[in-house]
């Protein structure tokens, strides 16, 4: 489970994300929806504290993430301590971000063997099961600029699963694909919603969003303005401004 509590961040004295609670029970799907610059990236990074918080506390599975507490004070943990809680956490970024003079398998197997010291015949043994699973196989030694975007997209997630995480969260995994290519990337997603990895995923997409997700979080200027199960902020008309953002993506 992901426990937010008061979540804060501010740059330059604008703050970006105000106040934000939110619980993510384990094994179920939040879909963060919202228009551009109300704070779902920054939220986003501050669960795997690419962000530095202003105020707040964030929890996996119980454990405070990137801070610990000596009586009332948080402390930064080091970075040797953030690197491990990281290791828990996946993120598929809109731009996929593969290592461009690595293959598909090199890709994949670098983070189990590098941070998670495992024997290198086990991590490719992993990795060609994740590539079957992401439709994939037999692509080991394809570079990432042999790959369409949806390809390479579907490799970062394989990437990211290599690491057995317990959270997985995409900041707008499609958006950054031609539209023929979206539909095959979701069906990766859909299925691993389906497998019960917590997740949570900012999407415009919002027939996959009703199709997936547990729970919708609508956010607005850095604040939630709606949230609840999906169907009930989906359909229910009572937020006018949730009303207004759904007819603009539909
Ligand atoms: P989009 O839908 O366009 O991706 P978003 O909801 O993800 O938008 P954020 O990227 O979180 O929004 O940005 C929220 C606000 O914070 C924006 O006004 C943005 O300009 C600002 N912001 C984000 N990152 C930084 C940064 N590193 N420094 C300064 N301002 C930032
Ligand atoms: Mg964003």
């Amino acid at each position: 489970a992901i426990e937010l509590r008061n979540i804060t961040k501010r740059f330059s004295g604008q703050t970006v994300v105000d106040s934000v609670d939110l619980d993510v029970d384990a094994g179920s799907v939040t879909v963060i929806l919202g228009p551009s610059g109300s704070g779902k990236s920054t939220l986003l990074r501050c669960i795997n504290h690419l962000e530095k918080l202003d105020a707040g506390t964030i929890r996996i599975g119980g454990e405070l993430v990137g801070y610990e507490q000596k009586g009332q004070a948080l402390f930064e943990v080091s970075d040797s301590k953030i690197a491990r809680q990281r290791s828990r956490i996946g993120m598929v970024f809109q731009q996929f971000n593969l290592f461009p003079h690595r293959t598909v398998l090199q890709n994949i197997i670098d983070a189990p063997i590098r941070v998670k010291k495992q024997p290198r015949a086990q991590a490719v043994a992993k990795a060609r099961l994740l590539l079957q699973q992401v439709g994939l196989s037999g692509r080991e030694d394809d570079w990432p600029q042999q790959l369409s975007g949806g390809q390479q997209q579907r490799v970062a997630i394989a990437r990211a699963l290599a690491m057995d995480p317990e959270v997985m969260l995409f900041d707008e995994p499609t958006s950054a694909l031609d539209p023929e290519l979206v539909g095959e990337v979701l069906q990766v997603i859909k299925a691993l919603a389906h497998s019960g990895i917590t997740m949570v995923i900012v999407t415009h997409e919002i027939g996959f969003a009703r199709e997936v997700a547990d729970n919708i979080v609508f956010m607005e200027a850095g604040k939630v303005i709606a949230s609840g199960p999906a169907r009930q902020v989906l359909e229910n008309n009572a937020n006018a401004r949730v009303s207004h953002f759904l007819s603009t993506v539909l």
